[in-house]
């Protein structure tokens, strides 16, 4: 199973269409269950229409940490 650290570094690719089936299909598997990675890419999808293009990082340090103090908080839950 996809975890949400997992899924991060799988968006840049997936975003451009790059993920090979069985990969893109533990992405859909994860997102369905996770709102907080369908938020993060959301925020994601933002960000390219916003800018054009993918960031050259896959994920801006605010949305990092922003994304790890959630996964914090679930954690704790
Ligand atoms: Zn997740």
């Amino acid at each position: 199973m996809l975890t949400c650290q997992g899924l991060t570094e799988l968006v840049t690719d997936y975003l451009e269409g790059r993920l090979p089936f069985t990969r893109w299909l533990s992405f859909q598997m994860h997102l369905g269950m996770c709102r907080h990675c369908r938020g993060y890419l959301r925020q994601m999808k933002v960000t390219v229409a916003t800018l054009g293009h993918l960031p050259p990082e896959p994920m801006p340090p605010a949305i990092r940490d922003e994304l790890l103090r959630r996964f914090k908080d679930m954690r704790s839950a």
